[in-house]
């Protein structure tokens, strides 16, 4: 199995949209594990709907159902010369099964912005449902208000962008990703280069500073 970037960040940093910069940067599919959640758990299965609900008010699913799903997706065929992952390793667990089976990763990329940043862009994000496919109200408004550039459909808010939700997601996020990042960082070979890049900047500025990580 083969990882070419694990995009890292704080939900809102803007993961999504840079994943699909990156991916046809590289020409590598984007792998998202909350996509592969939501296909796996779209049933009206009474345990399917209690997942559901805890995904939706921002809580972590369990360590071993992820990594089983995202195995099967990382051995297809498209995934074979690398992909970019968004939304794995979230914990340190998560990471060490990565470690254990020996996934290539080529670069770790962390998107840093702070609480304050995240929390305003979030309030402003809206997604095209079935694509994934996501805009800011703003910052990155589609062509036409509302709706999705590509199919024309309707963009929705996620229901875990709500405030509430967001600074719970973003508390989470500093008690069980942020040590497994810093780890990371102090430069152990197997997990690849570790970049920093500031996710302050404007959209078209990241994406240069993301290009220049693969130039080097
Ligand atoms: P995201 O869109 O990546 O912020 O993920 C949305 C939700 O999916 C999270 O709040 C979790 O409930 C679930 N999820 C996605 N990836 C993971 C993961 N690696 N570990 C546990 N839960 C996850």
């Amino acid at each position: 199995m083969k990882v070419s970037c694990v995009l890292l960040g704080a939900p809102g940093c803007g993961k999504g949209t840079q994943a699909v910069f990156i991916s046809r940067m590289l020409n590598v599919p984007v792998v998202s594990t909350s996509d592969l959640i939501r296909k796996a758990l779209s049933s009206d299965l009474e345990e399917h709907k209690v997942l559901r609900e805890k995904m939706e008010q921002g809580e972590l699913l369990d360590d071993t159902l992820i990594w089983g799903l995202l195995k099967t997706r990382l051995k297809q065929a498209d995934c074979d010369n690398g992909c970019i992952l968004d939304g794995f390793p979230r914990t340190m667990t998560q990471l060490e099964m990565m470690v254990d089976e020996k996934v290539k990763i080529d670069v770790m990329l962390f998107l840093d912005l702070p609480d304050s940043v995240i929390v305003e862009r979030m309030s402003g994000r809206r997604v095209h449902a079935s694509s994934g496919r996501s805009y800011h109200i703003v910052h990155n408004p589609p062509k036409v208000e509302g709706v999705d550039d590509i199919t024309g459909e309707p963009l929705i808010q996620r229901s875990d962008d709500s405030e509430s939700t967001v600074l719970k997601r973003l508390a989470i996020f500093s008690q069980d990703t942020m040590p497994m990042i810093r780890w990371a960082h102090d430069g152990h070979s197997m997990l690849g280069r570790m970049v920093y890049i500031d996710a302050a900047q404007s959209i078209s500025d990241v994406q240069t500073a993301i290009r220049a990580v693969w130039q080097d």
